[in-house]
């Protein structure tokens, strides 16, 4: 058994907000840390969403949700935010810089033992380990989106990590639920981000470019079973950090399609404040977005091909 029960959890976002969540319900002691108070507020509202969640579909009972309430807290201020932590784990937006500062910050804060984890999406923890002044107390722990549904997590090392690190950082993913994956050598995107990026990023080409409309790329990857597509992917990973990811990997790939795809989400979405999920609206709107009515994925009606037919041609 690991001996993580007091975990912090760095930016409050999508995943940070779902690892504090999850692992306050699984019995740790959780201090979710923001530079942002409007992103605390937010994150405690879908707090509020995934207890109806956990009651409904994780089995949840009302004692665990109020349990699991008073295991979290919340904070604006570093220092007291991993004063008590067994282990962080950062869930700060995909930028390096950002990342790297939010290391070098904590160095001088954090008690001897404590052990740190990163939760980026594509980077390595060899780009942060100088950065956290403790290099053998760290390695990667990403996990995915619907925390409570996808429950691994990938442990990822740098050469520096030490073998207790690996053991009580994955001892602490078993105990919260989750299916460990090993990386064998570091790697940007681990497994399961080696065809996620590359699928959102398809999807978003054939969009940015005017190939297809959203709704039907979505509707040819859900044809056949599949419960959303790229698309809505996209609103649920939130276009911010969408935006992160190709912005970064299109600048350090010199992939002008990828850049192009980052201007994109930023020019339709984020410059207008649409974030997808967590503000309601990305490339569909929230609670009941289209791909989920009835009907989506209806063979058309005769009567409504001449529309169908005069969106191929030129206006
Ligand atoms: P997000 O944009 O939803 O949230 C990031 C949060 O970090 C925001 O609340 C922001 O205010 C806060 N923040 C910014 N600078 C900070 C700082 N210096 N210190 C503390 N907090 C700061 O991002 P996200 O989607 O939750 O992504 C966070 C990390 O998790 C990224 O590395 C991302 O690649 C990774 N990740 C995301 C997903 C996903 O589906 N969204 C999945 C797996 C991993």
């Amino acid at each position: 058994m690991s001996s993580l029960d007091n975990l912090t959890v760095l930016g409050s976002g999508v995943l940070g907000g779902q690892i504090a969540w999850h692992s306050a319900y699984k019995a740790k002691k959780v201090v979710v840390y923001d530079i942002d108070l409007d992103a605390i507020d937010r994150c405690r509202a879908t707090h509020d969403q995934y207890a109806a969640i956990y009651l409904s579909e994780v089995g949840a009972s009302e004692a665990d949700i109020v349990a699991t309430r008073q295991r979290l807290t919340f904070t604006t201020d570093l220092a007291a935010a991993v004063a008590e932590a067994d282990l962080v784990i950062e869930a700060v937006p995909e930028v390096r810089e950002i990342k790297s500062a939010v290391y070098r910050d904590m160095a001088g804060l954090l008690p001897a033992h404590t052990l740190l984890a990163t939760n980026s999406s594509t980077l390595l923890p060899s780009d942060f380990a100088k950065d956290t002044g403790r290099a053998d107390k760290f390695c990667a722990l990403h996990f995915g989106n619907g925390i409570w549904t996808m429950n691994f997590a990938e442990v990822m090392a740098h050469p520096g990590s030490s073998r207790e690190t690996l053991t009580q950082v994955t001892e602490f993913a078993v105990e919260i639920g989750m299916v460990p994956i090993p990386v064998l050598k570091e790697h940007n995107g681990y497994i399961v981000n080696s065809w996620f990026v590359p699928l959102l990023n398809a999807a978003q080409t054939l969009v940015t470019n005017g190939i297809a409309r959203p709704e039907d790329v979505d509707r040819t990857f859900m044809i056949g079973g599949r419960a959303v597509g790229p698309l809505g992917m996209m609103d649920m990973v939130g276009m911010k950090t969408s935006y992160d990811v190709l912005a970064l990997w299109g600048k350090e790939l010199g992939d002008a399609q990828m850049s192009a795809n980052a201007d994109y989400i930023k020019e339709r979405f984020l410059d207008k404040g649409l974030l997808g999920v967590p503000t309601g609206e990305g490339y569909y709107t929230y609670p009941e977005p289209a791909y989920a009515h009835p009907g989506f994925l209806d063979i058309p009606d005769i009567a409504d091909l001449p529309d169908f037919v005069a969106s191929m041609l030129p206006l």
